[in-house]
């Protein structure tokens, strides 16, 4: 059996190498029981990641905070969204400490927490981002944590809560080149985010920073470069994920081309040549995908 990435209507057929068998049905069934028994959202299901029967499999996941709609309406994202003028989202209370007690029954040893967008809330939730990592940390002691967070408006204050509780990888994704982000990320600026990771590494030099992309979206090869060029400017970003970006449902923006793999080997050897101390990108590379290993070949 194979991969199915949301609807099949408007969808372009996946070549060779973008067909993954899926694996143990009972370890994925079995992770999903243990996550929905605690109101544990991960964005491996909400985004419909394509690695999803790989990762859970190995029990790995990226757990997402904040609860499971999203304030804003990037093109690419198959995260529900939300007004939460007309309805509330609510917060739970008990998320920081439930991550926590997955995290340990999973025995983590390397643990990626995300979030959705919560601008509604006044400080955009790094308070609830802070608490998460404490809980994990006193749960877990010996594991690293990476924390892959929203641009916060450009809200350093609230970016420097996170920092302060001391991940171990800072990762904002940039998502795609300057020129698509009005169609891709609406709501967001290219800027902003390079300043959110431009603040995370000046604060806390310690911390490795770490941003992702996706292709396929309709950037040109060397737009991918200048990007790349972008995240080291003042060697500002430490590590560096391509993947293909696959429409999860027919309401997400379509696919413009499917990537071959030796482009990827190009920006890899580019990545590298300019100073990043990883670079993972390939097909299935996503942020999260196999962030131990990244994380470990960078240094970590
Ligand atoms: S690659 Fe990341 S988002 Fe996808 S299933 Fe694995 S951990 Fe989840």
């Amino acid at each position: 059996m194979l991969v199915q990435i949301g609807s099949t209507a408007n969808r372009r057929r996946l070549p060779e190498f973008l067909r993954k068998p899926q694996s143990d049905y009972r370890a994925v069934t079995e992770l999903k029981r243990e996550l929905r028994g605690k109101y544990l959202h991960t964005v491996c299901e909400s985004a419909r990641c394509p690695n999803l029967h790989e990762c859970f499999s190995r029990r790995a996941a990226t757990f997402m905070i904040l609860g499971n709609l999203c304030t804003r309406g990037c093109t690419f994202c198959s995260v529900p969204k939300g007004d939460p003028k007309k309805k509330p989202f609510g917060l739970d209370a008990q998320e920081p400490a439930n991550v926590a007690r997955q995290a340990a029954e999973m025995a983590l040893r390397y643990v990626v927490i995300t979030s959705v967008n919560r601008d509604e809330l006044p400080d955009g939730g790094s308070g609830h981002w802070a608490e998460t990592v404490l809980a994990v940390r006193q749960a877990l002691p010996e594991a690293q944590i990476e924390t892959l967070t929203p641009d916060f408006n450009g809200d350093t204050s609230a970016v420097e809560r996170v920092l302060a509780a001391g991940p171990h990888v800072f990762n904002h994704n940039m998502e795609t080149i300057a020129r698509l982000y009005r169609r891709v990320r609406p709501q967001a600026d290219y800027n902003q985010s390079l300043a959110v990771l431009r603040y995370a590494k000046t604060s806390h030099p310690a911390i490795l920073t770490k941003s992702g992309l996706m292709v396929g979206l309709g950037e040109k090869h060397e737009e991918v470069k200048q990007l790349l060029r972008d995240l080291r400017r003042d060697g500002l970003t430490d590590i560096a994920t391509i993947g293909q970006y696959l429409q999860p449902t027919r309401r997400n923006r379509a696919v413009a081309r499917f990537v071959e793999p030796a482009e990827y080997e190009e920006w890899k050897a580019f990545g590298r040549s300019i100073g990043f101390r990883a670079v993972f990108a390939g097909p299935f590379v996503r942020s999260s995908y196999m962030a131990d290993l990244v994380a470990h070949e960078a240094g970590c």
